[in-house]
């Protein structure tokens, strides 16, 4: 494969469209032959011919039904187009004849096989592995399918949008034909041929029209289904709600399979999802899988309108349609339920992942300038750090103002492929408001800084902020721009009180504001009466996705933690204390002392424990240390190791010190969780936010008490293992999750009768698989090694290489081991992975990504991994631009 590299600049507007497109799929016993008629409108003069892209074996090509000759058309099967030289410059037909073998398809793009049933993967260019077609965002048409094959073998035969014909052929086969009455890009195409079991229901729209629902699955897996069904009638009207968006067809299916490369797929009527994204019960799911089956079937749920009805002009724009539907999605889970929990979770998952993206050879900007695989841009800057851009919109105009822009964004746009500047475009337009200098969002990468600094003189504060944009592979700091974004700020007295201030330029009194940064450094100034002493409380809500540094005091941090009223302002202050703490045990370890002790820190989380009125999944957050990849942040000469001992010193000390309020926590939470269900015939606990607080607070607890005395834990554990399993999926996984480093064999024992009892349950297997690979014991890597070998572990599927080699490439004392035995056993299993499935394969080479910042030893050892990964001749160009990136 050739590595050629794309870039925005180069983009022309299509030289031909295909208003129509016409497939028929003739599924045979081992391979499919589809037929492609695609009405083609030549839009400019046809010099450079017509241009079609095609990984499928071609059978047969003519124009107007006339059978073209070989030397009619240059087909380039390493570069994957085809180009027809001489193509009429008047409007035609062009038929395509082109055979492929889903059951060899371990891709899991393009059209696959799995379990015996067919599915399609498009996104983003997938339909090139089923035929030839421009196969671009912006070439859009209405598509007509049939799909033949064997009534017994594939009963159920299913494409985009309405059902307009079926019936029985001869030999035994049926067949069935799909209209889709929207025009839409080939990346929305999608097909279902198998033997699924159908569970269906209803939506009636607000302006009245019925909506068939249909949710096709194993059979066995019905029971599983109820969650997602509910979850999608919520996000269709949590979107005539706050949106005022409506579905558009008068059926909505969803698929759910077993081999998906990803979460899931928003085909236009057709989604196709992950199992992991549908199916959910009490008994296999933890409250944190429920949540996120909500979440997913809710994102795939406002594509509709944001990425269906209007679509992205090309793949650099994929920020558009990704950045504003997890915006969507976010905020359709915090209108949910506990909306600031959702808020620093968000704010979690970013900072962990994107961050570390973000300052890694990989960090590129929310819009890409360039890509060698598209594959590879479906990254955590694509969609988090995009959904926080469209997120400032929203601080910026208030709601009122953001739903003006939405809406003549749709008035603009809709049945459109648009750009990222044409959703700007729209905000601003439809608000008066100027969002120039906001395009910077799109452009430059890398996490930038805040160095805020304050202070009080006769009655006034001085808030001085300065903005910085660190280095990034394509473009050094000094060519970036100061950036606009909002910084939402209060002020706290020493009580904790917050302090009502003015503005110079305002006669307004308030007591919180967002202020507008748009210059390397400014100054604001604020009058504040009868303060002697002021804490600002900055970035509350975390109003824009920045390193934001303030020369606080300890002291400071704690009051805040003890008082903001912003719960992610208050979070954060405790959250930069585990840091300081960690750093400075790191510090000792490093220089062969003992870590030093925090009381302050162990002062401020007592009288957080001790507080019974706090909401508990809020405690439970508080309590959350932050992970190691979140401590790394932008430093260099990294020891994996000793800051993951630095961070395991603090929770020792928390464990010891607070061993008492901990164990109180989780006693009245477990308490609290039982009191509704005692005494009832059946004790059911199923998931809710209420009840998953509370137990999310237990499972904040129990690790840590588990610390205190671990072979009295193991004894005890071991005993009520049944009993907690019994309750519902989060018990017995919390159970297992606070032994799991365990050295006992008491542990090894539980895990196997968990892999025993969950057999049969593919998703739950994975979690017995995660289990294992993220131990902190010594036998780790040994047991990961001889897990492979399981019977339910399988290295083409996605979910399980993911549970098993992706989570133990996460496991920071045993990838990062000094001897090199972790990089060594994930580099095998990319290279293996990459003979059948690029996609999977480079999602775990993002593994490497510390190679720069690492210490030299170990940087070494990923390096030659690196190398030779590299050195290999048949490598994807996945896995190779991900590589290269990262030893460049
Ligand atoms: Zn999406």
């Amino acid at each position: 494969m050739t590595q050629t590299v794309k870039y925005l600049k180069d983009y022309t507007a299509p030289t031909h469209l295909v208003p129509k497109t016409d497939l028929l799929f003739e599924i045979e016993d081992t391979h499919t032959y589809v037929t492609a008629t695609l009405h083609i409108e030549p839009q400019t003069s046809t010099q450079g011919g017509l241009k079609l892209h095609g990984d499928a074996e071609l059978i047969s090509l003519a124009i107007n039904g006339e059978k073209q000759p070989e030397n009619a058309y240059e087909l380039d099967t390493a570069n994957e187009t085809l180009i027809i030289k001489n193509a009429p410059n008047i409007p035609f037909i062009l038929t395509i004849e082109t055979r492929v073998e889903p059951s060899k398809n371990k891709s899991f793009n393009g059209l696959y096989e799995s379990g015996g049933n067919l599915y399609t993967q498009c996104e983003p260019e997938g339909f090139r592995k089923i035929t030839f077609h421009p196969d671009r965002p912006d070439v859009m048409g209405e598509f007509t399918t049939e799909i033949r094959a064997n009534a017994d073998k594939f009963p159920i035969l299913l494409s985009n949008g309405n059902k307009i014909r079926s019936g029985s052929l001869n030999d035994g086969r049926h067949f069935a034909v799909w209209h889709d009455p929207h025009v839409k890009p080939t990346y929305l195409f999608a097909l279902v041929a198998g033997d699924l079991a159908l569970t269906s229901d209803f939506f009636i729209t607000q302006s009245g029209r019925r909506v068939e629902i249909e949710f096709y699955t194993r059979a066995e897996d019905t029971p599983q289904v109820p969650f997602a069904i509910e979850a999608l009638k919520n996000s269709m009207k949590w979107d005539e709600t706050r949106f005022g968006l409506e579905y558009d067809l008068d059926i909505y299916m969803v698929v759910a399979v077993g081999d998906f490369n990803m979460g899931a797929m928003e085909n236009k009527g057709l989604n196709i999802f992950n199992t992991k994204y549908v199916l959910a019960d009490s008994r296999t799911a933890t409250d944190a899988d429920f949540e996120g089956v909500e979440a997913v079937i809710a994102h795939e749920y406002f594509h509709n309108w944001t990425g269906n009805r209007v679509t992205c002009r090309d793949w650099f724009q994929l920020s558009l349609k990704e950045g504003l539907t997890v915006f969507r999605d976010q905020e359709f889970s915090g209108d949910r339920a506990s909306r600031a929990v959702r808020r620093i979770e968000n704010v979690k998952l970013l900072r962990t992942h994107q961050f570390a993206e973000d300052a890694s050879p990989m960090a590129h900007p929310v819009r890409p300038a360039s890509y060698v695989e598209m594959n590879n841009f479906y990254t955590m800057t694509v969609y988090e750090k995009g959904a926080e851009v469209v997120r400032m919109y929203h601080t910026f105009l208030g709601e009122e103002g953001f739903q003006k822009g939405m809406k003549l964004y749709f008035e603009r746009h809709d049945g459109q492929a648009v750009t990222c500047d044409d959703f700007r475009a729209a905000m601003a337009d439809a608000n008066g408001f100027d969002f120039e200098q906001f395009a910077l969002w799109y452009s430059q990468a890398g996490t930038p800084t805040l160095r805020v600094s304050g202070s009080l003189k006769d009655g006034k504060y001085i808030l001085n902020v300065k903005q910085s944009l660190p280095d990034t592979p394509d473009m050094p700091s000094s060519a970036k721009q100061p950036m606009m974004m909002p910084l939402s700020i209060a002020f706290f007295d020493e009580k904790g009180a917050k302090i009502a201030f003015r503005q110079p330029e305002n006669d307004e009194t308030r007591q919180e504001t967002v202020l507008t940064l748009n210059q390397a450094e400014q100054s604001f100034e604020f009058l504040i009466e009868n303060a002697n002493a002021v804490t600002p409380s900055l970035l509350r809500g975390f109003s824009a996705p920045v390193h934001l540094e303030f020369d606080y005091t300890n002291e400071q941090l704690a009051l805040l933690l003890a008082h903001d009223d912003d719960e992610f302002a208050r979070w954060e202050a405790g959250q930069t204390l585990f840091r300081r703490a960690i750093a400075e045990n790191e510090t000792a370890l490093q220089n062969g002392n003992n870590p030093p002790e925090h009381t302050l820190l162990i002062h401020a989380l007592r009288n957080i424990l001790n507080d019974n009125e706090m909401d508990a999944a809020f405690k439970a957050m508080l309590l959350q240390v932050p992970a190691e990849a979140e401590l790394w942040g932008e430093r260099d000469n990294i020891n994996p190791v000793l800051v993951a001992m630095a961070r395991e010193a603090l929770l020792d000390e928390i464990a010891h010190a607070l061993h008492g309020e901990l164990l109180a926590n989780a006693l009245n939470a477990r308490e609290a969780e039982n009191a509704d269900k005692r005494g009832k015939e059946i004790e059911i606990y199923e998931y809710n936010p209420q009840d998953a607080g509370l137990r999310a607070l237990q499972y904040a607890c129990f690790p840590l008490i588990h610390r205190f005395d671990e072979v009295a834990t193991i004894e005890q554990v071991f005993e009520h293992y049944d009993e907690m399993a019994r309750k519902n999926m989060t018990h017995e996984w919390g159970v297992l999750s606070s032994i799991n480093s365990n050295p006992s064999a008491k542990r090894d024992e539980l895990l196997a009768r968990f892999a025993a009892k969950f057999d049969d349950q593919a998703l739950v297997m994975d979690k017995y698989f995660s289990l294992i690979a993220c131990s902190r014991r010594a036998d780790t890597l040994a047991q990961v090694q001889a897990a492979l070998n399981h019977p339910r572990f399988a290295l083409t599927n996605p979910n399980k290489v993911r549970a098993l080699i992706g989570t133990f490439a996460r496991n920071v004392p045993h990838f990062h081991a000094a001897d090199g035995s972790g990089y060594a056993f994930v580099a095998e299993h990319i290279k293996k992975i990459d003979e059948f499935n690029p996609q999977v394969a480079a999602g775990l080479a993002r593994a490497f990504n510390l190679l720069k910042r690492i210490e030299p030893q170990r940087q070494a050892l990923m390096r030659a991994e690196l190398d030779a990964i590299a050195a290999l001749p048949n490598l994807s160009k996945d896995v190779r631009e991900i590589v290269e990136k990262i030893l460049a």
